[in-house]
């Protein structure tokens, strides 16, 4: 689950600090000028680099087949 939107992660972005966040929900935060992790404000830095857990991702496609549609 991503604690910003309270729904499934899409495209999860694991942090440093090993929690999962969807890729678009960072992006926010980012972009609101907030580098810390949503779930434990784990300071990522300014040039974190968003790599999307490929493995995760096909996992949840496999346990929740089109639960990204409608985002
Ligand atoms: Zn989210
Ligand atoms: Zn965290």
């Amino acid at each position: 689950m991503c604690v910003c939107c309270q729904e499934l992660v899409y495209q999860p972005v694991t942090t440093d600090c090993f929690h999962n966040v969807c890729k678009s929900c960072l992006q926010r935060s980012f972009r609101a000028q907030v580098f810390t992790c949503p779930a434990c404000r784990y300071d990522l830095g300014k040039s974190y680099t968003m790599v999307p857990n490929k493995v995760l991702q096909t996992l949840l496609d496999q346990f929740f087949p089109g639960y990204t549609k409608g985002r």
